[in-house]
């Protein structure tokens, strides 16, 4: 067809951006279409400044601790204070760094920036303000963003955005929702010095985790002083002056000066001109084709694997199939992914509980100890350990760590489960001492051994 552009892409996030670089790799005329600054929510107000972040919580605890390998910091421990304005231009100093970044790779790769809310008018045919642009290909990239309609009163709270952009922190919070969002930030906030309390509604927080790193999580979030209230989450929540009021049951309510909304997000849909399904998502197949002939979408906006990765992944097999001759699938069976609390919790592969619903007699291999940087100081935290091994075949199907480094570990990690390895790899790798991760080649006692559930 005649066409402006091979490729629209709407939404300038990490997805859309990976997509439309690679499209214009392979020759294709691609234009990007964004309507806010450039990046996206990973890059602007979500992976990358709530790691900025969570180092900032990491230094809190990394002090005191120096204290305990001869270091004198002089002054009482009350004079060591976190300042946040300080942590905030930086952040706006860094982010806005990236997103010149972000400006310049799409540029030096030819792709078309078009500045506003793009809409989709005909078939091929996507509205900007008053321009009409024509593509063979459109690509739906628009994320997503916190949901606020959750609970009665929520929407006046605050969510992950907004809090990424505080000048002060509040003395005390209330975190509601028991997800990725409400684990970390709780975890950092506390560490910065706030007093949170945490109301989620199941038993243990991170429902879908493996419940070894549910109960390692609710007890590093305990240890860090962060009040847990598992089964609890208020029924409406309401003004009340400069205050809010969670109100969880008849007689029962608590004031707060601020509150996080953390109870999920959802996809950006709203003006794109796509018919959605009942969560609000663009349905897609498994190659990332909508229902309409040349639309395509990729990313949290089809509310699958919400990881900037995953995106990231999607966008450049797309861009592969649409525009080169060969390519590969992306294949989501195997996605690690990490929750950066502190300390965090790593996992690639199913739960215990996913494993042996899906068939598997499992061999489990499981270790809990005090690493040994917090040992020499007698600190508590600690690092725990688990491989499913099915039992038939001794494929290693998951890796769940919770503990320092477990991320960069888990990652790494990652790479072998993919390539298939069996436990008798593990075995026979030499390990790296002295190091946590060792623990995963030294692990040679299964202390379950479970038959398939069913
Ligand atoms: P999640 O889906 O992880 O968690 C949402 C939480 O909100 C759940 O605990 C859920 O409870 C709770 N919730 C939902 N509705 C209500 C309600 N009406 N009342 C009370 N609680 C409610 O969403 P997040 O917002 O934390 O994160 C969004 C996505 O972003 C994640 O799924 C993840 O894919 C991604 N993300 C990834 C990160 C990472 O990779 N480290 C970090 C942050 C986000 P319940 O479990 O009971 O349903």
């Amino acid at each position: 067809m005649d066409a402006d552009f091979d490729l629209i892409t709407l939404g300038a996030g990490s997805g859309g951006v990976a997509a439309s670089r690679r499209a214009a790799l392979h020759g294709a005329r691609v234009a990007i279409v964004e309507g806010n600054r450039v990046g996206g929510t990973c890059v602007l107000r979500g992976c990358v400044p709530k790691k900025l972040l969570m180092y900032a919580a990491q230094f809190g605890d990394g002090l005191q601790d120096a204290r305990g390998y001869g270091w004198q910091l002089g002054g009482a421990p009350a004079d060591v204070r976190f300042d946040m304005p300080a942590w905030a231009a930086a952040k706006a100093a860094e982010t806005a760094r990236l997103e010149g970044l972000y400006r310049q790779m799409l540029a030096g790769s030819s792709v078309q920036l078009v500045e506003g809310w793009g809409k989709l008018v005909a078939p091929h045919t996507v509205q900007v303000g008053d321009r009409t642009l024509t593509a063979r290909h459109i690509l739906v990239a628009t994320g997503s963003a916190p949901v606020r309609d959750s609970i009665p009163g929520i929407d006046a709270c605050a969510t992950s955005d907004d809090l990424l952009d505080l000048q002060t922190l509040p003395a005390q919070a209330a975190v509601v929702g028991g997800g990725f969002i409400a684990v970390e930030f709780a975890s950092m906030l506390a560490r910065l010095g706030v007093q949170v309390a945490l109301f989620y509604r199941d038993r243990l927080p991170l429902r879908g985790f493996d419940t070894m790193l549910r109960t390692a999580a609710a007890s590093a979030l305990q240890a860090a002083g962060v009040v847990l209230h598992p089964g609890c989450v208020p029924q409406r929540i309401q003004r009340d002056g400069s205050q809010f009021l969670l109100i969880l049951g008849e007689d029962r309510m608590l004031p707060f000066p601020w509150v996080l909304n953390a109870t999920g997000r959802r996809p950006n849909t709203a003006g794109l001109g796509l018919a959605v399904d009942a969560q609000g998502a663009v349905p897609v197949d498994d190659q990332c084709d909508t229902a309409l002939p040349g639309v395509h979408a990729i990313g949290d906006v089809t509310n699958r694997k919400n990881l900037t990765p995953v995106a990231i992944a999607e966008g450049r097999a797309l861009a592969d199939r649409l525009f080169s001759p060969g390519h590969r699938p992306v294949d989501l069976r195997l996605v690690p992914s990490a929750v950066f609390m502190l300390p965090p919790l790593a996992t690639v592969g199913p739960t215990e509980e996913e494993a042996l619903a899906a068939g598997h007699r499992l061999q489990i291999f499981e270790t809990d100890f005090r690493p040994m940087k917090q040992a020499f100081i007698g600190g508590a935290e600690r690092t725990a350990m688990k491989l499913l091994v099915d039992a038939d075949s001794q494929r290693v199907l998951a890796v769940h760590m919770a503990g320092a480094d477990a991320p960069e570990i888990v990652q790494s990690l990652a790479v072998a489960l993919t390539a298939g390895a069996t436990k008798d790899h593990f075995d026979r790798t030499i390990a790296m001492h002295p190091t946590a991760a060792e623990e995963f080649m030294l692990m040679r006692q299964a202390s379950r051994t479970l038959p398939a559930a069913g």
